[in-house]
């Protein structure tokens, strides 16, 4: 089968080059079909995406990429957002759970963040009312937020997981919020196995550095999602172990939560676990499972016996050192 990759920008290229190596050692025979995107790309052609990655996501369906640059208060639209919004990739999934090895102040979380991803502030309708305003639009709408409370629910049960908890500030955003989480409740009637309950934005922050165990599944509109799934991943050992996919009705993206790394860039430092993960989040959904569960095995042993690990996680290994360890444990 065919796939597209994206290398991205920064770190990208180093750890694209990883999941390579690994989908060849696995036998996975996929095609990877590899584009540039990023703001590397665009400062040699002038085009943030080469010609023909559009559509060659839409034709197979199925895209693994690398961190993509984005330039703060200024400049081009996020390509994430972007690829996001044309693939209608409405829900963004990103597990997290205590990795033996990975030095952190908690030893049982197991937690899945579902964020809607492709509304709320991200949506992009901001605007200057004059040089001293700046508006920017929250948009929620009820179709958006059935679409991504269903799938947390349908995951929860697909997946064995007990508890769907709604995150988000209806106290003060009444409208907004309150509309998500209306239709969060509508839904979970729908699903009597499972237990629903919501807690607001700021005392969740608050909950998850205290007892992050007593949480299962949270689904959150854009925002929150995306800010909880940092601190999430800090809960366990940081980035480096933070893959993610955005997931719609016919195209799948997978990723790593984490960005282009800058400050290590092309010195052969970067933890390719994170895309690695991501790639095994794929092979699972393509029903590759004994892959998918080989390579994040391989991960955890690799990193658990720590000795030749990234420097992130304390060791000294570089990138292309850690990538052939985990391969020789496949
Ligand atoms: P970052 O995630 O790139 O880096 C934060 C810190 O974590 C840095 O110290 C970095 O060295 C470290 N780090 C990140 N990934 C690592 C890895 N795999 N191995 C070892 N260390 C790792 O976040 P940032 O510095 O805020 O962002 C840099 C750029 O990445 C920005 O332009 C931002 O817009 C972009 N970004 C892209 C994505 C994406 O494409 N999915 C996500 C987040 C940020």
């Amino acid at each position: 089968m065919k796939a597209v990759l994206i290398p991205g920008d920064g770190i990208g290229r180093e750890i694209a080059e990883s999941v390579r190596e690994v989908s060849a050692a696995l036998n996975t025979g996929i095609e990877w079909q590899e584009f540039a995107a990023g703001a590397e790309y665009a400062a040699e052609s002038g085009e943030l995406i080469a010609p023909g990655t559009l559509d060659a996501i839409e034709a197979c369906g199925w895209a693994l990429k690398g961190p993509t640059a984005t330039p703060i208060g200024k400049g081009f639209r996020s390509i994430n957002v972007q690829l996001r919004q044309r693939f209608s990739t409405y829900a963004n999934l990103r597990p997290v759970h205590t990795l033996p090895g990975v030095p952190t102040r908690f030893d049982n979380v197991d937690l899945v963040i579902v964020r809607e991803n492709t509304e709320d502030l991200y949506k992009g309708i901001e605007y200057m009312l004059n040089d001293e305003i700046a508006n920017g639009v929250k948009l929620i709408t009820r179709p958006a937020c059935e679409k991504i409370c269903r799938f947390a629910f349908d995951y929860a049960r697909k997946n064995g997981r007990k508890k769907v908890t709604a995150v988000h500030k209806a106290n003060i955003m009444k409208l907004t919020d309150g509309l998500f989480l209306r239709t969060f409740r509508e839904v979970a009637a729908e699903y009597p196995e499972i237990t629903a309950d919501d807690c607001i934005i700021d005392a969740l922050c608050m909950k998850l550095v205290q007892k992050p165990e007593q949480f299962d599944v949270l689904v959150a509109p854009n925002l929150y999602g995306d800010i909880i799934s940092d601190l999430c991943a800090g809960l366990v050992g940081g980035l480096g172990f933070a893959p993610s996919a955005n997931i719609g009705d016919s195209t799948r993206i997978y990723e790593a939560v984490h960005g282009s790394a800058p400050d290590i860039a092309g010195q052969d430092k970067a933890n390719p676990s994170a895309i690695l993960m991501a790639f095994a989040m794929m092979l699972n959904d393509l029903g590759e499972t004994d892959k998918a569960a080989k390579l994040n095995a391989a991960i955890l042993a690799q990193v658990e016996e720590g000795k030749v690990v990234t420097a992130d996680i304390g060791g000294t290994a570089g990138t292309k050192e850690f990538t052939q360890a985990i391969i020789s444990r496949l």
